[in-house]
């Protein structure tokens, strides 16, 4: 499918839960969060009925988001369900890593092609103050886990202020390619401010070639991460939804001013 700018939109980004196992602090605020209510969360079926619908329309990439994707109960399953969903030829997933090691072989054999790993620094008491709490070596051993199991690519996010030039960007780069990692760098954006750039090493915060849609944990589809434009999938229906999305997708970014990063998943 093509957006009014022409551009082929392949890609679907699916947030399963604004829930996550860290705080990190330029994502959540200080004092904590407001979440969704269970009934508002969609259902696997629901889910797997709106990419199933996404699929039909165009979509054959599909990234699984959060908050922290893999504190969703199932979420193995859900991985089962979207992988036999035919023409769906990329599946990853975006993850903090925490938890990878308990997960990542039970994800590989569900279907999950690669993953993306949150990591903006190697000083373990630096990390645990980024993230209010985190442990440095869950993550590293969440890599290793989702090498051994075949995961492939394993790429690392890594949040910058404004540049990879900064040292602790340097040692991930680094580290990444002792380790047969690739290397993202994400600057620091702000959604009310409208700040954002492209990715380091990837496509998104190019606007010009925007290929994706967003589904929200409570089934909102969203055009643009930096527009507030949304359209429900439970009011309308998926294809509908989606359609609607598709025709208000903006040129490019502006502000968001009523979403967050841990509910739409970045
Ligand atoms: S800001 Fe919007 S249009 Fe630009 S790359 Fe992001 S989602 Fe696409």
């Amino acid at each position: 499918m093509y957006d009014s700018f022409d551009r082929r939109i392949n890609y679907l980004r699916i947030s399963v839960t604004d829930r996550c196992n860290l705080r990190c602090i330029y994502c959540m605020p200080e004092d904590g969060i407001k979440t969704l209510q269970h009934s508002e969360i969609l259902t696997f079926e629901e889910i797997v009925e709106v990419a199933r619908v996404a699929v039909k329309m165009g979509i054959n990439k599909v990234r699984i988001t959060g908050g922290e994707p893999l504190v969703r109960k199932g979420i193995v399953n859900l991985i089962a369900m979207l992988n036999a969903i035919p023409g769906i030829e990329d599946l990853s997933m975006t993850t903090n890593g925490i938890l990878l090691a308990k997960y990542a072989t039970q994800l590989r054999e569900a279907g999950l092609n690669r993953v993306n790993i949150s990591l903006d620094t190697l000083d373990g008491a630096k990390y645990k103050m980024l993230t209010r709490g985190g442990e440095l070596i869950e993550v590293l051993m969440g890599i290793q886990a989702a090498k051994d199991a075949g995961l492939d690519p394993v790429k690392i996010n890594c949040v910058v202020q404004l540049s990879s030039d900064e040292p602790d960007a340097r040692i991930i780069a680094e580290y990444c390619r002792q380790n047969g990692l690739a290397a993202r760098f994400i600057h620091q954006m702000s959604l009310t401010e409208g700040h954002f750039s492209v990715v380091e090493g990837g496509t998104g915060g190019d606007c010009s070639s925007c290929n994706r849609l967003r589904l929200t944990a409570n089934g909102k589809i969203l055009p643009c991460l930096f527009g507030d434009q949304e359209f429900d999938v439970r009011e309308f229906g998926p294809e509908r939804a989606i359609r609607m999305a598709l025709e208000n997708k903006p040129a490019c970014g502006s502000v968001n001013l009523t979403g967050e990063f841990y509910n739409i998943g970045g």
